[in-house]
């Protein structure tokens, strides 16, 4: 077993002394420690953000490719830690090791989009309507942002935030979820050895209450969260509060994938099955409910429980693992809880699910059922976020687009059908951020904004779409003339006498 890794949060460019208030477990073997880590206090928050402060108008007068430079290197760091990366991925989030490999190389391709993004930079020169004046629209960065992120992406989501943040000039203070701390320490030091200046960019480590002192001080301009939507509403209340700050939120979901008549069996098996158990379900983008139209429903259920049958669920360094364990004994708690909730619910209990060993560690097998849609089922309609899916009968196009948008969620979905005209309705009528045709529901590139709608996402994208949010737009106009000519035929006349 690898020794533990010692804690540290990273503050004005030092490595702070080691401290060991809280362990990160891994997942499949809650006996092993992969790090001891500081829970931050209020007091030292408050030295990150200001570290932060201090290194923001060196950084943003540095130009914009010099910073872009500095991903350059960044992204040459972890194509080097690959493999090493991932596997320490693997021990602490209990992903299988072929998906933390490429989570790692979906941060890498984030780097890449930043560094490549550095080289276009964007602007525009515009006529004003007075023939002697140039308008310019340029954008500025908003100065300190705070970037809290959970254990699920513990690699690319901070990527998708800090990149963009720090290309466009804002400096950073980063905490990584209290499951996941070790790989983002891990990260944080590879962004020292790229060589990003002492102070641009802060970790410190601890649980929601550390992101709480991150949210209530005044001196963060911009709040990057990725997490569950009740953290995410918490937070915009708070910074309500606060008239120089912006939010992105980016929340949980309820997704659907839907499988229509026409359906090739052949996409929508496997479509459904990577939507619901990816991961162990555990991802924003997971389906717990797969909608499937009434005729076919009999010989989809068929299928689906005979693919699941053959996949394992198990160790995250076993090359036949489909999926791990859930992430803590919390997560195994509610996935029973809702599991519970369904037996009680459901049409059907087509594959009842179980925890299993090695023990301790986190095992759920499936669960799979078929039920009615219902507005007061809390399992149809409450994130559960573990391998808990439900197949849902539906009878027409219309009918399956109700169910599909009768969540509090609008994050991800699917629709599966060999019909053009069936596509765009279910593209133009279900409510979602990421949608896909003949294909999960999972799956983002780093070059589209990443986000969702109602309790799923506050309208700021993350990964491509973020620069609207790190940056604000400003008009910067310029006289030609000899004279002062005002818009909107205002008088420009001054009487000097
Ligand atoms: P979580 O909301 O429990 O925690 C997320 C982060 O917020 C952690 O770093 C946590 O310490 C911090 N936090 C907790 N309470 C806080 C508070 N009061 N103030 C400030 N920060 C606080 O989520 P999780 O369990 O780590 O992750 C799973 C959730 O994240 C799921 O709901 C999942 O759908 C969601 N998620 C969403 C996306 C997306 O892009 N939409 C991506 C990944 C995960």
């Amino acid at each position: 077993m690898p020794s533990p890794i010692f804690g540290r949060n990273f503050i004005a460019g030092a490595w702070l002394p080691h401290a060991a208030d809280f362990a990160s477990l891994n997942p499949a073997k809650l006996a092993e420690a992969v790090g001891h880590f500081p829970a931050t206090s209020t007091d030292a928050v408050g030295q990150a953000v200001a570290a932060a402060r201090q290194a923001f108008p060196a950084w943003r007068r540095l130009s914009r490719i010099h910073r872009a430079e500095c991903f350059h290197r960044l992204g040459y760091l972890i194509e080097r830690h690959t493999d090493a990366l991932a596997t320490l991925m693997a021990r602490e989030c209990g992903k299988i090791l072929n998906e933390c490999r490429a989570e790692v190389v979906e941060g890498l391709h984030m780097v890449q989009y930043v560094f490549g993004t550095g080289r276009m930079p964007v602007g525009d020169v515009i006529p004003s309507e007075i023939a002697e004046k140039d308008a310019f629209v340029r954008r500025k960065p908003r100065g300190v942002v705070g970037v809290i992120t959970p254990w699920n992406f513990p690699f690319a989501v901070p990527l998708w935030m800090l990149g963009p943040s720090l290309l466009e000039g804002n400096t950073a203070v980063f905490k990584p979820s209290e499951e996941t701390p070790a790989i983002g320490q891990r990260l944080v030091e590879l962004f020292a050895e790229a060589g990003f200046p002492a102070g641009t960019i802060n970790l410190v480590h601890g649980a929601g209450t550390v992101g709480e002192a991150i949210v209530q001080n005044p001196d963060v301009n911009a709040i990057l969260f990725t997490g569950s939507s009740a953290v995410g509403q918490r937070i915009q209340q708070i910074s309500a509060g606060f008239t120089d700050r912006i939010v992105a939120a980016e929340m949980g979901g309820k997704n659907a994938v839907i499988v229509c008549e026409d359906a090739d069996l052949r996409l929508a098996i496997p479509a459904a099955v990577l939507s619901a158990f990816k991961t162990t379900g555990q991802r924003c983008v997971s389906a717990s409910r797969i909608l499937v139209h009434k005729a076919i429903a009999a010989k989809f259920i068929q299928s689906f429980i005979d693919t699941v049958h053959r996949i394992q669920f198990g160790d995250p360094f076993d090359p036949a693992s489909f999926a791990g364990p859930l992430i803590n004994r919390k997560a195994v708690e509610k996935t029973l809880m809702y599991n519970g909730l369904a037996k009680d619910e459901a049409l059907d209990m087509i594959y009842e699910s179980r925890e299993f060993a090695p023990q301790p560690g986190c095992f759920v097998s499936p669960c799979v059922y078929a039920i009615h849609d219902n507005p007061n089922s809390r399992c149809l309609k409450e994130e559960v976020f573990g391998p808990h899916v439900a197949i849902v009968p539906f009878d027409d196009d219309e009918h399956a687009v109700d169910i599909a948008n009768s969540t509090d969620y609008g994050l991800s979905m699917a629709v599966i059908t060999e019909s053009y005209r069936k596509m765009r309705f279910f593209r133009e009528e279900c409510d979602y951020g990421l949608g896909y045709a003949n294909l999960p529901c999972i799956g983002a590139e780093v070059h589209l904004p990443f986000g969702g709608v109602k309790k799923s996402g506050n309208g700021h994208p993350s990964a491509a779409g973020l620069v609207e949010t790190i940056t604000h737009k400003y008009a910067w106009t310029v006289n030609h003339g000899t004279g002062i000519v005002m818009a909107q035929g205002m008088s420009s006349s001054v009487d000097s006498n």
